[in-house]
């Protein structure tokens, strides 16, 4: 059982509310404890992030990349142990686990790179002059699905940048967050600069977002909670970055590859058991290859193997939390009534633990639930389309606009999706594309800011104009 501790000030310690265990998604069994801290932990928080505000920021810049580089050596070295904790916590699979501390590794050391040229003033011309201050003290809250990630490509620019931070992690998978504080500590991050807290969400950003201290809030989470925090930010006008849900319709045309199509689709969409924001959920398939599309990917699902993440055999996990299952029923059942057809899974698996199989659905109308609603775990819903100009609309239906994606070889037709199809990104003939070196935005209830790449840094730092006379 893995007891954690609040860093407040610089030291480790317990929150004043006492404490709550986590359980893994696996055996329904408590691996971990987390503290659950109080006002009195958050005001102790917003003290040290207030006074480390200054000198951090006048901590020369290569100063603090140092400290970012030295971050990324220490985390390597606790990668192992880290990755046993995220299994047992989140139900990821061995290389699901190891590879998301690889990429928080590379984002601390992309931004530190980055960091003294965007640190620099920039001059307009002889009598103007940019400078790009820190904002000053930011609130971070990060979700349990990439709890390793998501938190380096916060913090690794805000502090590169020169902000205080204060993080709240997500309770149900507090390792990683864990264990890039530690690492942040003992690369000589100053007291203060940076604090970690596991609490009551609610009360936490109510709290932190109160005080006009704070600048800046960045949130990657549900669209639900982003308006919230979005209503409580107005109040002292604090800047957003919102990164939030998502449902990512792909297109696949007739002169797509199919075989190569269904295998990229399978492997991003089982990633995590579908616990990704922008894993493919909608897919629309020229009705000319669909039912060779079809039967191809319920073949290749069902290949999946499930089960405990600890096992190396296993390709897909459990879900989060009992909430999980018990939506993919929901999803399902209500799709299978309004006509689309059940061809693979749908049913949860009978053993211990928050399960569900990869499931596809097939024919779905648009009137499905599914259509409209993220779904957030291992469900593909497929549609037939006819026209290029239905598949756009089909796939422009979304209230969301994170990712989509295109499979086709034709360059006319990879034109027209790029120009027409809305939301934050379009990748072609490949899935993913979150990488540190670039933003990722979102459109519509996906939310708004930039995270990653140069624009993420930038969104921690503030512009002042210098004007100067010619005398
Ligand atoms: P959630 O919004 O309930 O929780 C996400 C995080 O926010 C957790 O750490 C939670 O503790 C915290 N939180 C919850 N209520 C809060 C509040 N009032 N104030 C402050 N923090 C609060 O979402 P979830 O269901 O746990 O996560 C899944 C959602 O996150 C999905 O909608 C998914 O698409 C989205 N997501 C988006 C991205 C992205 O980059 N766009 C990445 C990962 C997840």
């Amino acid at each position: 059982m893995e007891i954690y501790r609040l860093f407040i000030d610089g030291i480790w310690q317990d929150g004043v509310m006492g404490t709550r265990d986590i359980v893994s998604p696996s055996t329904e069994k408590a691996v971990a404890r987390i503290p659950v801290a109080g006002l009195v932990d958050l005001g102790r928080c917003l003290a040290a992030a207030v006074r480390e505000r200054d000198p951090w920021a006048k901590t020369d810049v290569s100063q603090r990349a140092a400290i970012l580089r030295r971050t990324a050596e220490i985390l390597a070295r606790k990668i192992p142990h880290t990755v046993r904790q995220m299994v047992g916590e989140q139900g990821k699979t061995l290389s699901e686990a190891s590879d998301e501390l690889d990429r928080s590794l590379e984002t601390f050391l992309w931004n530190a790179r980055q960091a003294e040229e965007l640190c620099k003033p920039v001059h307009i011309d002889e009598l103007r002059t940019l400078l790009y201050d820190p904002v000053g003290v930011v609130a971070a809250f990060t979700p349990w699905n990439y709890p390793a990630v998501i938190t380096a490509r916060k913090l690794a620019p805000a502090l590169a940048a020169g902000c205080t931070v204060i993080l709240k992690a997500a309770e149900e998978a507090p390792a990683a967050a864990v264990a890039i504080i530690e690492a942040l500590h003992e690369a000589g991050v100053p007291r203060g600069v940076v604090a970690l807290v596991f609490g009551d969400p609610p009360m936490i950003s109510t709290h932190l977002l109160g005080s006009p201290e704070v600048r800046m809030v960045t949130f990657t989470g549900s669209t639900r909670v982003g308006k919230e925090l979005a209503v409580l930010a107005a109040r002292n006008l604090q800047t957003c970055v919102l990164e939030l849900g998502g449902h990512s319709p792909v297109l696949v045309f007739e002169d797509a590859d199919i075989s190569t199509t269904v295998r990229a689709i399978c492997e991003y969409k089982f990633e995590y058991a579908g616990q990704s924001c922008n894993a493919p959920s909608r897919i629309f398939v020229q009705r000319s290859r669909y039912l060779d599309f079809a039967r191809q990917l319920v073949g290749l699902a069902a290949e999946i193997r499930v089960g405990p993440g600890e096992d190396p055999d296993v390709q897909m996990g459990p879900m989060i939390g009992p909430q999980g299952p018990a939506r993919m029923q929901r999803l399902t059942e209500d799709a299978v009534e309004k006509g689309a057809c059940l061809a693979l899974g749908g049913h949860p698996l009978e053993r211990k633990g928050y399960f569900w199989p990869p499931t596809v659905l097939t024919d779905v109308p648009s009137a499905a639930r599914i259509m409209s609603e993220e779904p957030f775990g291992p469900i593909l819903a497929i549609a037939p389309f006819e026209t290029l100009d239905q598949a756009i609309e089909l796939a422009n239906l979304s209230s969301y606009g994170l990712a989509s994606y295109v499979f086709t070889l034709s360059e006319k037709t990879q034109r027209d999706v790029v120009e027409r199809l809305s939301g934050g990104s379009v990748s072609i003939n490949i899935l993913k594309g979150v990488a540190p070196d670039v933003p990722i935005t979102g459109t519509g209830d996906s939310g708004y800011g930039h995270e990653g790449g140069q624009e993420g840094f930038r969104a921690f730092q503030s512009l002042k104009l210098i004007n100067r006379t010619g005398r």
